[in-house]
């Protein structure tokens, strides 16, 4: 079949290229079944919607749309230029905003819409249903009468997984959103990133995280000489700087890390990054993973008020003295600390969230705010507008009143306690060959 898979234009709120990839490795699946597919992510500033429907007039059979929790004000748009200019494509839409709430996107029209198992999976059985008529697990079904659910779908082991095609990927566009790092999106300015999906899962179980809906609870992870191979592949192609490895607790598997840090040191200098939590943390990997490459860790410390680190998973509740801790080893290893906080937090006032976050400037690390955004209160029932405020930038679910939120936006978008990142400086710049 002939499909387009793509990422419509949007003005991001906040920018990750690693929760872009789907597009791509959607893309890579359905190719590797034997379709013809087109991948395009205009998520990033790097697309109007003439350069859509240049696409669209090339008459898809199908069309798999990502969808997140920003940018779904794009998609009724989107959708009309389907039904104007490629009316016979059926359309399927995946995304971390279905799997979260499936039946809030039935009012856009969609033939199919992906709820569960990973988005690969949902969407090949899709497209197999559409040229077998069998059933379609992971997704809901347009019929006349509404939708009808389908079986839950399947979680992918890893070597089921398609890594995606980096010809595919906008990455001058993805580097353009990270020059300035008081944006605080994670990319390293002035630098050639190489997002590479690790792993998938975690059992860790924050009440506020999304992956375990998205990924499931059990970790699953690319073995360590698939990821080399795919990384030497693509520094073959292009000149990247470094890898951001992709995994939602990446030192999960300690000797997983281990066994990659030798492989990597036996061979030419590669730098990364990667995000995990402090418990999953000692001297030793760290020490380690700074031998092998790794500048950059960044950790879930979500709150260091104690009232609120008190609502956290076991994992995430070894307090303040560990943070020390594994800040002392990271200094020592020469490798930055990156601190995801929340703002709006249960527990938490804003003033104690920026005393927090002043203490943790203090001590040189980097930090990465973000709303606290309770996903379980999202609903099928809710408006667009209602939707696209659990996009991690405001605070109207958070029982926080307005005076103090407004203090919360100063510390997340004014920049007054903060500066820029100069991590870079430990990256050296990769010349292409050519
Ligand atoms: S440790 Fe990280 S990925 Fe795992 S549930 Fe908590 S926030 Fe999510």
């Amino acid at each position: 079949m002939k499909i387009l898979c793509i990422n419509p234009p949007s003005v991001p709120s906040y920018f990750n290229a690693g929760h872009h990839l789907p597009v791509f490795l959607v893309a890579a699946y359905l190719r590797q079944r034997g379709n013809e597919v087109d991948a395009h992510d205009f998520g990033a500033l790097n697309g109007t919607w003439r350069d859509v429907c240049g696409l669209l007039v090339k008459g898809y059979d199908a069309i798999a749309i990502m969808n997140d929790y920003d940018g779904v004000d794009g998609l009724e748009r989107f959708l009309n230029y389907v039904k104007e200019l490629s009316p016979n494509s059926k359309t399927i839409t995946f995304g971390r905003g279905s799997h979260q709430v499936p039946r809030f996107f039935e009012r856009f029209g969609f033939d199919s819409i992906a709820y569960s198992g990973d988005y690969e999976s949902a969407v090949s059985a899709y497209i197999e249903h559409l040229q077998t008529g069998g059933p379609a697990p992971g997704t809901l079904l347009k019929t006349l009468t509404g939708y009808s659910a389908q079986d839950i779908g399947r979680w992918l082991e890893p070597q089921e997984w398609s890594l995606p095609d980096i010809k595919d990927i906008p990455y001058s566009a993805y580097e353009r959103l990270y020059l300035d790092d008081l944006n605080k999106f994670c990319g390293i300015p002035l630098r050639s990133e190489l997002v590479v999906p690790v792993a998938r899962g975690c059992p860790i179980g924050c009440a506020f995280c999304d992956v375990p809906a998205q990924q499931g609870l059990r970790e699953r992870r690319l073995p360590v000489a698939r990821v080399l191979e795919y990384i030497n592949a693509c520094y073959a192609t292009r000149p990247f700087d470094y890898v951001s490895i992709y995994a939602p607790t990446f030192t999960l598997k300690r000797q997983w890390v281990l066994d990659y840090c030798s492989a990597l040191s036996k061979q030419a200098d590669i730098k990364w990054k990667c995000v995990t939590t402090v418990s999953h943390l000692d001297e030793e990997l760290i020490t380690c993973m700074a031998a092998a490459g790794c500048f950059r860790v960044s950790v879930g410390v979500e709150t260091t008020t104690p009232a609120a680190v008190d609502t956290l998973p076991a994992a995430k509740r070894r307090g303040n003295a560990r943070l020390t801790e594994v800040a002392d080893w990271c200094k020592t290893a020469g490798i930055e600390l990156n601190c995801f906080v929340m703002i709006g937090m249960p527990g938490e006032s804003i003033v104690e969230a920026a005393a927090g976050i002043a203490h943790l400037l203090s001590e040189g690390h980097r930090v990465r705010p973000t709303v606290y955004t309770p996903y379980d209160r999202m609903s099928q029932n809710m408006t667009l507008q209602e939707y696209a405020m659990f996009n991690r930038q405001l605070m109207c679910h958070s029982g926080v009143d307005m005076p103090e939120r407004t203090q919360g936006y100063s510390l997340l978008y004014a920049n007054s306690l903060d500066r820029a990142t100069q991590v870079m400086h430990r990256i050296p710049i990769r010349k292409s060959s050519t």
